[in-house]
């Protein structure tokens, strides 16, 4: 396994895989581990996620160099990710006594509850796009629910897929709480089938999902999926256009458009179109663009060259049947896997920009008449992640957002983020279950009915 700085090209490092055997042995030990983690309490499992939490704190920089070598991520923002990786782990290690506390249920037994049981080792997929934060929003839950963890992170990542092991290890969890396996993508149906994996987690596109899901459905093995989106940005005639502006422009560029609840299409109804795309536009090409590890940059290059080619490829597939070029749409004549801030208007079915996510910086504008249009053009799409609706009228916004819009997050006047204490996941071909909250604390127990005469 190669890590490459996508900045140059430049291979940073190899890994061997892991072989067949290292894996069973990884597996089969982890297995053994949870025999003994998931007798442990909440008070002991809180202070070792709490020592995580600031190590995580302590090595933000180093962490977040990591992250701009191996796939692109700008310091800022890396730094950012690890702090919400601490937050995450601070938030369960407070809460998740709480959420799983058991719930009575009066019956004519003298005694009947649900109490929530550790189901065992589960396995993480997980993807390059926020390498770190992908992994503790699943690892920190399910290891305070009393389960093990083992993790399959993307192949173009094993520098902090290692990283993140370490981590465990340094905070003090006892060996094999959680444990990284280097691997390809064509080795996880074994792991999925290995007895002792009781369960698993993916985020990432939704072929992989679909592809993990069944192997998982053959084995009865439950399984949550966060895929991918195409979340819809409906801008009405009464929104503050030029704060709608600067706040798409903040969900469209960050992590220089690679995130599953990237604000992707933009629905702008005919009153305000003009004025919308000016500001828009305006706001979108003040991006900087450049070196990671450079201050100034805002934006990255893409996690690699061939994701940079096949995003520049679905570009160019919508302006051959008809989508126009507000500005980017070219890719840069330098090293690295770099794309500039684009925006396409004239947007319309048929097109890649319309019908398939794109992940990278590239905005999808469409013109639609009115609200009733711009929900229906918003629904129109396999996906089902984040929506958001920008008004002054907050009243029809809630409204929209709660009833209308066909999607797991729906967000007024804000661009759609991952909270700690707020649900995640979509509908649709963007997955199933949820991550976060008590809701997702919940997707790997076992709720026991246990019944006293
Ligand atoms: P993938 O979905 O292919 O990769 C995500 C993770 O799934 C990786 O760990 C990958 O391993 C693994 N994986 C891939 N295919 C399988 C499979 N058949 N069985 C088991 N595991 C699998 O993302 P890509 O890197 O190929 O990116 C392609 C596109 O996916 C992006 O352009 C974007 O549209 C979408 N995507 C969405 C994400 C999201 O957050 N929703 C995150 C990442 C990508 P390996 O790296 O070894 O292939």
């Amino acid at each position: 396994m190669k890590s490459v700085n996508p900045a140059t090209g430049e291979v940073i490092q190899t890994y061997e895989a892991y072989s067949e055997k290292g894996v069973e042995k990884i597996i089969n030990s982890v297995d053994k581990r949870w025999h003994q983690w998931r007798n442990t309490s909440y008070f002991q499992r809180s202070q070792l996620i709490q020592n995580l939490a600031s190590l995580l704190k302590s090595n933000k920089e180093k962490l977040a160099r990591l992250m701009a070598l191996e796939m692109g991520k700008v310091l800022r923002e890396g730094v950012g990710e690890i702090e919400k990786c601490a937050w995450v782990c601070d938030y369960y290690a407070a809460n998740a006594e709480s959420f799983l506390e058991s719930e009575t249920i009066p019956t004519d037994f003298s005694k009947s509850y649900v109490s929530y049981q550790p189901l065992g080792t589960i396995l993480a997929v997980m993807p390059w796009n926020f390498p770190f934060w992908q992994v503790f929003r699943f690892a920190a839950p399910t290891i305070m629910a009393g389960n093990t963890a083992v993790l399959k992170h993307a192949s173009n990542v094993p520098g902090c897929a290692l990283a993140i092991e370490d981590l465990f290890r340094e905070a003090g969890f006892p060996e094999n709480v959680f444990r990284t396996l280097l691997i390809g993508s064509d080795k996880v149906e074994a792991v999925i089938r290995h007895q002792a994996v009781k369960a698993v987690s993916l985020t990432g596109s939704t072929p992989a999902g679909k592809s993990v899901a069944s192997v998982a459905g053959a084995g009865l093995k439950k399984c949550v999926l966060e895929l991918g989106g195409s979340d819809p940005y409906i801008i009405l005639e009464d929104a503050d256009l030029i704060a709608a502006a600067k706040t798409c422009t903040a969900g469209r560029l960050l992590n220089a458009g690679q995130s599953c609840i990237g604000a992707k299409r933009f629905i702008v109804v005919d009153k305000v179109y003009s004025e919308f795309l000016e500001y828009f536009t305006n706001e979108m090409i003040k991006a900087t663009f450049g070196d990671p590890c450079e201050p100034e940059s805002t934006m990255g290059p893409l996690a690699r060259a061939d994701l940079r080619n096949d995003l520049h490829e679905q570009v160019s597939g919508s302006v051959k049947k008809g989508a126009e070029i507000v500005i980017g749409g070219e890719k840069p004549v330098r090293k690295g896997a770099y794309y500039p801030p684009t925006i396409l208007e004239n947007v319309q079915p048929g097109m890649p920009a319309y019908d398939e996510e794109l992940f990278g910086p590239v905005a999808s504008v469409i013109r639609v008449r009115d609200e009733k249009e711009a929900v229906s053009v918003a629904n129109d799409s396999i996906f089902g992640l984040g929506a958001a609706v920008f008004t002054r009228d907050i009243k029809k916004g809630e409204m929209l957002a709660e009833t209308k819009l066909q999607a797991g997050c729906c967000f007024v006047n804000d661009f759609v983020k991952s909270d700690p204490r707020l649900p995640f996941g979509g509908i649709n071909e963007s997955g199933f279950g949820r991550e976060l909250s008590s809701h997702g604390i919940r997707e790997f127990v076992n709720a026991k009915t246990v019944v006293i005469k």
